[in-house]
């Protein structure tokens, strides 16, 4: 592991070029936060190539527009092979055949998506549908790009929860930016599927939906599984089949891919609904001692208390604490003679900063002998 000081000090020209703060890092751990604010010891996001008008490198190819990649990955209902139509690079659904669903079940995930309803119109308005966790929760497919208001109780089709882009039945578009029966259109949807703790709902999940590139979900929070004239009770299930709905309308697909995602919930980095503290501390049990470690590797003194500081954070020990007030004496002299991490100006307001922010968040005072010596 790269050292704080290397990693987080730099010349302060770097620092104006990088529009960053270099230096030991802020607020510490607490009762909902795994990490420091810039903690060093924070993994790296993972790298992901992103080309334009191309799947992420970290994508699940769902249909490549070939046949053989579109059987790989959805049968019908019954596990068998669906009877939908191929052409050149998309796939169009056969009234009467059943649904398309994945071969695979997905919990949290970004997935995109191209359909087009059939050119010219058909009977069932291009109705279809993009189903989540099992056939449960739906962002709707249907024609909308000629929406006629009407308050007539026997005309189908235009209620504003059921149009393309609506979570079904719960939430309306924000907006509709529907293309024209024929045309290609677009679905990026992030979803995210409620958590339980045993029975007990502790989040009810979310979509959030870029239709054409346009925000018309934003995180909407579900109200239930999705379902036609009826409020539902939420599914009690994390992860499920994703289902390309056959609702007897010739919809075409191609080009679908998606990403796994984590849950924003039951994330041990961030806390949150789902936090496991058990988890939590073992992660800081590890870091503690990665980070003992390096103090007890490195000559610099001041580095030393940073390092010890660093992993009492993690893991408030009373050896540790013994360390971190052996080493302030060096720490002070170090400081006052500007001597090796301390001979820039720049590295030592960081370091009066440092010692000003553990003051603030309660873990030394104000007359500890370190901070009336800066
Ligand atoms: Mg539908």
């Amino acid at each position: 592991m790269k050292s704080i000081l290397k990693k987080f000090i730099v010349p302060a020209a770097a620092v104006a070029a990088l529009g960053a703060v270099a230096e030991p890092s802020g607020d510490r751990p607490d009762s909902t936060h795994a990490w420091a604010v810039h903690d060093p010891n924070r993994p790296d996001p993972v790298k992901v190539d992103a080309q334009p008008g191309k799947a992420p490198s970290d994508a699940i190819i769902l249909f490549d527009g070939t046949e053989e990649n579109f059987r790989k990955n959805w049968n019908d209902q019954k596990g068998n092979q669906t009877k939908w139509k191929f052409a050149e690079g998309f796939v169009t659904c056969v009234p009467g055949s059943g649904s398309a669903q994945t071969v695979e079940s997905f919990a949290d995930c970004q997935m995109h998506i191209e359909w087009k309803t059939p050119e010219g119109g058909d009977k069932s308005f291009g109705n279809s549908g993009v189903l989540f966790l099992d056939g449960l929760y739906e962002v709707q497919i249907l024609e909308s790009s000629n929406v006629q208001p009407s308050r007539s109780p026997w005309k189908e089709a235009n209620y504003a929860d059921g149009q393309a882009g609506a979570v079904y039945g719960q939430n309306p578009p924000i907006v509709q930016p529907c293309r024209k029966p024929g045309e290609w259109q677009t679905y990026d949807i992030v979803f995210h599927p409620p958590i339980y703790d045993g029975k007990r709902l502790v989040d009810p999940g979310s979509m959030t939906v870029f239709f054409n590139g346009v925000l018309v979900q934003d995180s909407f929070p579900f109200q239930g599984h999705t379902g036609w004239r009826r409020r539902l009770p939420h599914a009690n299930k994390s992860a499920g089949k994703i289902v390309l709905q056959n609702h007897s309308s010739p919809v075409s697909f191609r080009n679908i891919w998606l990403r796994k995602i984590p849950s924003r919930f039951a994330d041990t980095v961030n806390g949150g609904l789902g936090l496991k503290m058990g988890d939590v501390a073992a992660l800081r049990h590890k870091l503690a001692g990665e980070s003992l470690a390096q103090a007890n590797e490195t000559k610099d003194a001041v580095e030393k208390y940073i390092h010890l500081w660093e992993s009492h954070c993690y893991e408030p020990n009373r050896e540790t604490a013994a360390k971190i007030k052996a080493t302030e004496p060096d720490c002070i002299a170090a400081y006052k003679a500007k001597k090796g991490s301390m001979a820039s100006k720049h590295r030592r307001d960081a370091f009066v900063r440092f010692v000003d922010m553990l003051v603030s968040s309660g873990w030394l005072t104000k007359h500890s002998p370190i901070k009336k010596a800066l």
